[in-house]
């Protein structure tokens, strides 16, 4: 089977393409290049044996993708392109709203103009805004995004659905995120954050190598165990699995399924597990709160587990261990 994967060089989409030739898939990656480095694909190659088709194209760009649909045999498509800076898209709405939708729209259109009806898209929990705990694919989306990025995966949730309505071949599926965290074991590829990481991860894993002075832990007076806020963190490798078990469970219509972990840890029990792993120190302090965060969230796991028969198998540890051997790994190798 021929899956065509945009965004593959990106953090999750690489290791995602890892997981998939893993499984004896051919793959054809599209991506600009924006958030990510051909170096990826060498390294993908080096984990499997085999070097991934790739083009280096915008989603934007319709004749070139239609080129390329052309040459591939695509059977499926796993769409992880696009842009996630929560706080840049607060600053850039419109480039995010274009580059998100456009992408979508002319990936959309290229997959029926030739005949192809099986797509994984990337969306998130944050679709879930303001819903109560645990969310389950039940729980209203749409209410209460703080963000345009979040925005544009419950606007292209809904555009999937009504393909998926006007198409009676169509098979989608949508999978919301909750925090991916981690690396490839290897050590050889993992998340390469531009500038001052924005996620809690990366941070703590910059304190540990002595890039960073101290981690900013925001907010310690949530009504959560220990005031800091709760999060459902998923190794990148169970979310790559979980993307492999999405195609080969892959149903008429458009199915959303959450892929997390439903356990939530707090920030404090994220750093010391950390700690505990790797036998680093990570300095922090306590700093105000961060606009727009949500004190808890986590998932309700269960429709992932009994319809694609897929649920996590590695824990917090194995994220910070694992995290740790990339950090350790990119310094010495910088991408
Ligand atoms: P990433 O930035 O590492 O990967 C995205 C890749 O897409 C990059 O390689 C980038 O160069 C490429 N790209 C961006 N715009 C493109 C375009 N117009 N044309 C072609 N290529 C383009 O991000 P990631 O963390 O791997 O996330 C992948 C997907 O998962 C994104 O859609 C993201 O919104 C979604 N997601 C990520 C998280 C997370 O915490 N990382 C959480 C929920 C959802
Ligand atoms: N966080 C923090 N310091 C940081 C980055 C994040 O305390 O430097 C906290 C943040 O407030 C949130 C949690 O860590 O409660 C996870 O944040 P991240 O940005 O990784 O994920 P998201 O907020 O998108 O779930």
């Amino acid at each position: 089977m021929h899956i065509l994967v945009t965004g593959g060089l990106g953090y999750i989409g690489s290791h995602t393409v890892v997981a998939l030739i893993e499984k004896g898939y051919t793959i054809t990656i599209v991506d600009n290049l924006s958030n990510s480095s051909l170096s990826v694909l060498d390294r993908i190659a080096r984990i499997t044996g085999t070097k991934p088709a790739f083009y280096q194209l915008d989603l934007q760009d319709a004749a070139g993708l239609d080129d390329i649909f052309s040459i591939a045999p695509v059977d499926a498509v796993i769409h992880f392109a696009g842009l996630k800076a929560v706080g840049e898209s607060i600053q850039r709405p419109l480039t995010y709203y274009r580059v998100n939708i456009d992408s979508t729209l002319t990936l959309l259109e290229a997959m029926r103009a030739h005949d192809v009806h099986k797509l994984v898209f990337s969306s998130s929990a944050t679709v879930y805004g303001s819903a109560p705990i645990p969310y389950s694919e039940e729980s209203l989306v749409g209410q209460g995004i703080t963000n345009p990025y979040g925005q544009t995966k419950y606007m292209i949730e809904q555009i999937l659905r009504d393909v998926a309505q006007s198409d009676p071949d169509a098979e989608f599926s949508l999978l919301r995120y909750f925090n991916p965290v981690g690396a490839h074991p290897s050590g050889l590829i993992g998340e390469d954050p531009k500038g001052t990481p924005n996620n809690l991860m990366p941070f703590v894993a910059q304190v540990a190598s002595g890039q960073r002075e101290k981690l900013s832990i925001f907010g310690d007076s949530y009504p959560t165990p220990d005031g800091t806020c709760i999060r459902d963190y998923i190794h990148v490798m169970d979310l790559a699995e979980g993307h492999v078990a999405a195609l080969e469970h892959i149903r008429p219509g458009a199915t959303a399924y959450n892929l997390g972990s439903g356990i939530g840890t707090s920030v404090l029990e994220l750093v010391h597990a950390f700690i505990d792993a790797t036998g680093k120190d990570v300095a922090y302090e306590i700093a105000p709160p961060r606009a727009g965060d949500l004190p808890e969230f986590y998932a309700n796991p269960d429709l992932a587990a009994s319809e694609l028969g897929w649920s996590t198998t590695r824990s917090v540890e194995d994220m910070c261990r694992d995290t740790w051997a990339w950090q350790t790994n990119s310094a010495k190798t910088r991408l």
